[in-house]
C-alpha cells in the first residue's frame, strides 16, 4: 500500500522545508512503515499563511457547494471503506472490526455536516422596545488549528474537518505523530473531494509544543479545536489565552460504569464488553471503573471473564482478531504498570495481567477488589484491562462515580426507571444507558468538569467555528 507521507500547504503535498522525517511504527510487530516529512517553523507559518490566504474566498463560497464538497468526500470515504480501515489498523494497531467501525463513524461526520453546512441559524426580531429590529448572523470564525490524537485518527480528524468547513473556515491539521498517515489520507480525499488550495492543510510539527505555540501565536489563527489529553488540553488553553483565541477541548475521561440491582445481565455484560473493548478499551469513553452492585457482582465478574476471554489477541489486519496491538510498546507498558500498581493497593487479577510479546499487544484483563479512589480508579487506563468494585447502596455507587476531576462518560445498567434517575445524577457530559456504545454524529459530544469545553458533533458543532454577529437595524 502506498502512502501519503508529506506535508500539504496551500493545495501541495511538500517535504519539510529541512528535510527531516520521523518513522511511523507498525505496533503489531514494531516495524516502520513510513518515513513521515517533519514540519519546521517555516513549513507551519506556511500552513498559516496558505490558510489565511484562503479563508476569504471560502468563507464567502456558497453553503451549498460546501455542502456538496462534503457530501463527496463521504462517499469517497463510502467507496474506499477496506482501505480507509486498513491504514488505520496499520498505525494504530487496532482490530479490523474496530477500523471499520471508526471509518463507517469518520465519514458520517461528512455526511452530517454535509446537512448542517446549508441550515446555519440567524434570527431577525423586534426589539421590545420596537426601536430597531435585532438582526444575528453567523460567520466564520476564520483560519482553524484541529489537533487530533492517535487513538481515533480518523474521526477525531472528520469531527473537526467536517463543521469546520461547513462552516467555511479553513483549516490546519494537526494529527498525532504516531498516526500521521490517516490523517494524510483523509487530507487527500478532501483533496479530490473539491476543497480548493490552502482551505485544507496538514502539518506535522516536530517539536510540537513550541511551533503549536507559534501557529496560535498568529494574529489569523482564530480557533483551536483540541482532542487529547487534560494535561495538554490545559497547556493549549493557557496558550490561546495570550492571543484569546476560541477554544475547544475534547479531553480525557474516566468513564464510571454503574450496574445496578435488578440489572439485566444479558444486557449488562453485553453493553460493559462494549464499553470496555472497543477499540481495545484506547478510547476517551472507555469503561474505566465498574462499580458492581453486590447481588450481581459474582456472577458479573464470571460472566466478564468469559466473554473477556473469547477476545482473540493478534495483528489487526488478521480479520479473524478482535483485539488488536495497543499503539505503542510504551502505552503497553503504561497499561501493565496500572495493573501492577492495582495489585499493590489490593486489587488481585481473575484473568490475564500480562504483556504479550511479538509487538504492542496486552492481555484481555479482569482485576477484581479494586478499592475506590486507587491509582487505577483515578486513571485513564487506555488499554483492555476491566477493574471491578462491588458496591452496597447505590447513592454510594454515584459518589463514587462523581469522585473524579473528568466528567466525560458514564454508563448505568439496570431497571428503566431507576437507571434513568441515576443518568440524571451522574457528572458527565454524556451517559448510556443500558447499552455500551453511544457516540453519534447527530448527538452532541464532550465532556463536564476537566473533561473538555464545547461539543462536537450535532447542531452545535457547526456552532463552534461561527462567530454571532448582531446588527442593529432601524424600523423605518
Ligand atoms: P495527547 O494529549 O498526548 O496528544 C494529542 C495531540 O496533541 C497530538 O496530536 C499530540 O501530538 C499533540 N500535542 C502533544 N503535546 C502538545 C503540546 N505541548 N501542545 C500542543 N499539542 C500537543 O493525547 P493522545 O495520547 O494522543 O490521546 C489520548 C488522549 O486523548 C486521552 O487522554 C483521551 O482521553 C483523549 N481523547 C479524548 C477524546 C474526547 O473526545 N474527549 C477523544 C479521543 C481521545
Amino acid at each position: 500500500m502506498t502512502y501519503f507521507t508529506d506535508l500539504y500547504i496551500g493545495g501541495e503535498w511538500r517535504p519539510g522545508s529541512e528535510g527531516r522525517r520521523f518513522p511511523v511504527i507498525d505496533p503489531s510487530d514494531g516495524s516502520e512503515i513510513a518515513l513521515f516529512a517533519a514540519a519546521t517553523e517555516s513549513d507551519c507559518l506556511a500552513a498559516v499563511a496558505a490558510a489565511e490566504g484562503a479563508q476569504e474566498e471560502w468563507g464567502a463560497t456558497s453553503p451549498r457547494r460546501r455542502s456538496e464538497i462534503l457530501r463527496r468526500a463521504y462517499e469517497i470515504l463510502t467507496e474506499e471503506r477496506e482501505r480507509f480501515a486498513e491504514i488505520m489498523v496499520r498505525e494504530n494497531g487496532k482490530a479490523f472490526p474496530d477500523a471499520l467501525a471508526e471509518a463507517d463513524y469518520a465519514k458520517e461526520f461528512f455526511r452530517w455536516f454535509a446537512e448542517e453546512a446549508v441550515r446555519i441559524p440567524g434570527e431577525y426580531r423586534l426589539s421590545p422596545s420596537g426601536d430597531k429590529n435585532i438582526v444575528v448572523t453567523r460567520q466564520p470564525i476564520g483560519v482553524s488549528l484541529l489537533i487530533t490524537p492517535w487513538n481515533f485518527p480518523a474521526a477525531m480528524a472528520t469531527r473537526k474537518l467536517a463543521p469546520a468547513l461547513a462552516a467555511g473556515c479553513t483549516t490546519i491539521l494537526k494529527p498525532a505523530r504516531e498516526t500521521p498517515l490517516t490523517a494524510a489520507y483523509v487530507v487527500d480525499v478532501l483533496q479530490r473531494a473539491g476543497v480548493p488550495n490552502g482551505v485544507v492543510n496538514l502539518v506535522t510539527p516536530i517539536p510540537t509544543g513550541p511551533l503549536i505555540k507559534k501557529m496560535l501565536d498568529h494574529h489569523a489563527v482564530r480557533k483551536v479545536s483540541f482532542t487529547g489529553s487534560t494535561e495538554v488540553g490545559r497547556e493549549l488553553l493557557r496558550g490561546a489565552a495570550e492571543t484569546v483565541v476560541s477554544a475547544s477541548m475534547e479531553l480525557g475521561g474516566n468513564a464510571p460504569v454503574i450496574v445496578l440491582p435488578g440489572a439485566d445481565i444479558d444486557l449488562t455484560i453485553k453493553g460493559s464488553i462494549l464499553a470496555k473493548m472497543r477499540n481495545g478499551g484506547s478510547a476517551c469513553t472507555a469503561a474505566n471503573r465498574f462499580y458492581v452492585h453486590s447481588s450481581l457482582h459474582g456472577d458479573f465478574v464470571a460472566r466478564m471473564k468469559s466473554a473477556l476471554a473469547d477476545f482473540q489477541v493478534g495483528p489487526g489486519l488478521d480479520r479473524s482478531n478482535t483485539l488488536g496491538a495497543l499503539v505503542s510498546v510504551a502505552e503497553r507498558d503504561k497499561v501493565a504498570a496500572l495493573v501492577q500498581t492495582a495489585q499493590d493497593e489490593g486489587a488481585s487479577v481473575e484473568l490475564g495481567g500480562n504483556s504479550i510479546g511479538g509487538g504492542a499487544y496486552y492481555q484481555p484483563t479482569l482485576l477484581v477488589d479494586v478499592q475506590h479512589g486507587s491509582t487505577i480508579n483515578r486513571t485513564e487506563i487506555f488499554g483492555p484491562v476491566t477493574a471491578v468494585t462491588a458496591y452496597e447502596d447505590v447513592n454510594e455507587a454515584i459518589r463514587m462515580a462523581n469522585d473524579t476531576e473528568f466528567g466525560l462518560m458514564a454508563y448505568v445498567f439496570g431497571p428503566d426507571a431507576e437507571a434513568r434517575r441515576t443518568s440524571l445524577k451522574l457528572d458527565a457530559g454524556m451517559v448510556a444507558v443500558n447499552r455500551g456504545v453511544l457516540s453519534d454524529p447527530a448527538a452532541p459530544f464532550g465532556g463536564m468538569k476537566q473533561s473538555g469545553l464545547g461539543r462536537e458533533g450535532s447542531s452545535e458543532g457547526i456552532l463552534e467555528f461561527l462567530e454571532e454577529k448582531y446588527i442593529a437595524l432601524n424600523v423605518d
